[in-house]
Order: structure tokens, then C-alpha cells, then sequence
């Protein structure tokens, strides 16, 4: 995979500001406001580095106000990493392309993975199919 590797003026420059604040500071965006995308067939990719991320297929409706989705596009693309900030156990999911922060993984998805990637709607770009 070719990293995509940036300084941080250049990704402070590169992204909106809501972007920035997610991807690059692991920031997380109040619920409900970024998981307005539409529902046709398509691919949500990296806002950072336009990876191809997760598919329409694997999103569901988690009540939470955020993008969810059961499984990645690609399991090489997403990577996990454990965060003990605020005092909680919780793992964390991010752009293996260019580091960007997504958001974080729950183990109480619904089935085939029980899986779910809870994802911040401005690190995210929806591209629908042709
Ligand atoms: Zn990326």
C-alpha cells in the first residue's frame, strides 16, 4: 500500500476544518450531524486519502447518529489500535493509508460480524456506484 504521508499544515490546509479536527486530532463530531449520506449503492471512502473504506452494503441504522457499518471494505485498509483515553478501554479504527482517525469499534454489531465500526460522517466520503 503507498502511504499517504502529509505535514500537518498540509492536511490542516488539504481538509475542511471538521475533517481536520477528526482525522488528524482524533476528534469525534456530535452525533447526528455528519451521517446524512445517501443510501444508494456505492463506497464510502477516506476523507483524507480517498481509500476505499466501507462499503453501502455494510452500513446499517445504529441509532447513534453515526455512520455505522458491520465489516470494512478491506481489512488491510482499516486498522485498530486500543485507546484508554477517557478512562475507558476502547479500540480505535483508522486509515491505514494515511493514519487518518475514523472513529471506533464495538463488539455488539449486528450479524454476519457482530461487528460495528462507528464512524465519524467527516472522515468519511460516500462515492455511489455508476
Ligand atoms: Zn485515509
Amino acid at each position: 500500500m503507498d502511504k499517504v504521508i502529509k505535514t500537518d499544515a498540509e492536511w490542516q490546509k488539504d481538509l475542511s476544518a471538521e475533517a481536520y479536527r477528526v482525522l488528524r486530532k482524533h476528534g469525534t463530531e456530535r452525533a447526528g450531524t455528519n451521517d446524512n449520506f445517501p443510501k444508494d449503492a456505492g463506497m464510502f471512502r477516506c476523507a483524507g486519502c480517498d481509500a476505499p473504506l466501507f462499503e453501502q452494503d455494510t452500513k446499517f441504522e445504529s441509532g447513534t447518529g453515526w455512520p455505522s457499518f458491520y465489516a470494512p471494505v478491506d481489512g488491510e485498509m482499516v486498522g485498530e489500535q486500543v485507546d484508554r483515553s477517557f478512562f475507558m478501554k476502547r479500540t480505535e479504527v483508522h486509515c491505514n493509508r494515511c493514519d487518518g482517525h475514523l472513529g471506533h469499534l464495538f463488539p455488539d454489531g449486528p450479524a454476519p460480524t457482530g461487528l460495528r465500526y462507528c464512524i465519524n460522517g467527516a472522515a468519511l466520503t460516500f462515492e455511489a456506484e455508476d
